[in-house]
């Protein structure tokens, strides 16, 4: 059973019913889902949540699809780790990794498109499709071959092979386009009004983005019902960020934990860093640009939500980060070496991110933290290929040891 009543405008309120829309006809505003939250109240609880499946969908009653017929890979519910050898290293007590790099497609992007494919089902539609930075391909891709659909995947032309390779092993057709990202979303947008098709971040956005809360729900769950004091996270469209707060506010409201009072830091990098550039110029109007950085699956050069992310960081009293390109390997370097965690390029900019806030004072030694992990390294071996250097020997022992004199 589903609490969505209806689809809201953010900007002038009009409400529409849950169909396959995104945007306000008459303002041109953004769709969100609103929910009976007195009816989600009567029917959820901590008892209730931590009798459900050990996946994203323990939190059925907060996301707009019914839950019984979910297009379900088994996502969520991703460790959340104590980081104690990196907390030592940038000076923190209570660091913690939210390892979301371990979900079905090896990134977050499961848990959107996990309710975007089951809300596409139920409106029938037979194809699914995306525009994609890399990691949604993948997820989509997947998904469709679970709900016996087919699907078209749109991607950049310059995308790293394991994400190419890592969407089209599930049958799509896929699309390589010579453009940037935001070229691709504008054809998808094009393709949306001419096809059938259910593009999981066009007309079924506000649906997917609601996927994302689940990233806070289960911070605060496995925090033993508590919101962090920090949450550092990477952005692209910005829609992540937004709806991890939007998640632990719910939570609160409902009195599942205690009061929010966390900090919601974006970190992004230096090639592609609309929504930070604007912070940091104190304005909440996100100036285009065009992406040229190693983090791919970041490189939105127009966020969708850079306005509302801005406004999450007002709220929230966090702040943007911006992390210099060659910061970025460092960063999935830091990680690998003291936590055994092999994340991709997004990862690196959490982390670097993470340790230029911490410097700066941003985040203090006693104080909760959780940096999201939001993708496996494997999908950008391009990335950290000239670091790595096996040795290379006969399989004798003369020829160990003259290569290694004193293991
Ligand atoms: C898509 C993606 C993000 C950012 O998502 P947005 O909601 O568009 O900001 C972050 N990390 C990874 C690994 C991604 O693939
Ligand atoms: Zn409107």
């Amino acid at each position: 059973m589903a609490y969505a009543t209806a689809l809201k405008c953010r900007e002038c309120g009009r409400e529409y019913p849950t169909d396959p829309l995104n945007v306000c006809e008459f303002c041109f505003g953004p769709l969100e889902v609103k929910y009976d939250y007195e009816a989600i109240g009567r029917s959820i609880s901590r008892d209730s949540i931590q009798n459900g499946p050990i996946t994203m969908w323990r939190y059925e009653d907060l996301l707009p699809v019914d839950a019984a017929n979910a297009v379900d890979l088994q996502t969520g519910f991703t460790p959340l780790i104590k980081a104690t050898n990196l907390g030592r290293i940038l000076g923190l007590d209570h660091l913690y990794i939210k390892n979301d790099a371990v979900n079905p497609t090896n990134s977050f992007k499961d848990r959107v498109v996990s309710v975007a494919a089951t809300k596409a089902v139920e409106y029938e539609f037979k194809t699914l499709a995306c525009a994609s930075t890399g990691n949604l391909a993948g997820s989509v891709a997947a998904h469709a071959a679970k709900a016996g659909m087919s699907s078209y995947i749109f991607i950049p032309s310059d995308l790293e092979r394991g994400k190419v390779v890592g969407a089209a092993i599930y049958g799509p057709t896929v699309v390589a386009i010579d453009g940037s990202y935001d070229d691709v979303n504008r054809l998808c947008s094009e393709l949306a009004d001419t096809y059938p098709w259910a593009f999981v971040n066009i007309n079924m956005r506000p649906y997917y983005a609601e996927g994302s809360k689940t990233l806070g729900y289960e911070v605060a769950e496995q925090l033993g019902w508590q919101a962090p004091a920090h949450c550092v996270v990477p952005s692209a469209s910005g829609s992540m960020f937004t709806k991890i707060f939007k998640g632990l506010n719910e939570f609160e409201d409902l009195g599942l934990i205690p009061k929010v009072n966390t900090h919601m830091h974006m970190t992004q990098a230096e090639g592609c860093s609309p929504i930070a550039a604007a912070y940091e110029a104190g304005t909440t109007r996100v100036r285009p640009v065009k992406p040229n950085t190693i983090a791919k699956s970041l490189a939105i050069g127009n966020p969708a939500d850079g306005y509302y992310s801005l406004k999450v960081i007002e709220d929230s009293h966090g702040d943007a980060t911006i992390v210099p390109e060659e910061e970025v390997v460092e960063g999935i370097q830091l990680l690998a070496e003291n936590e055994g965690i092999f994340t991709e390029t997004a990862g690196g900019v959490v982390i670097s991110g993470l340790k230029r806030l911490v410097e700066r004072g941003a985040i203090k030694r006693d104080e909760v933290t959780v940096a999201y992990i939001t993708g496996n390294g494997l999908k950008t071996i391009e990335a950290v290929e000239e670091l790595v250097n096996p040795i290379h020997i006969s399989p004798t022992m003369a020829a160990f040891h003259e290569q290694i004199p004193n293991p």
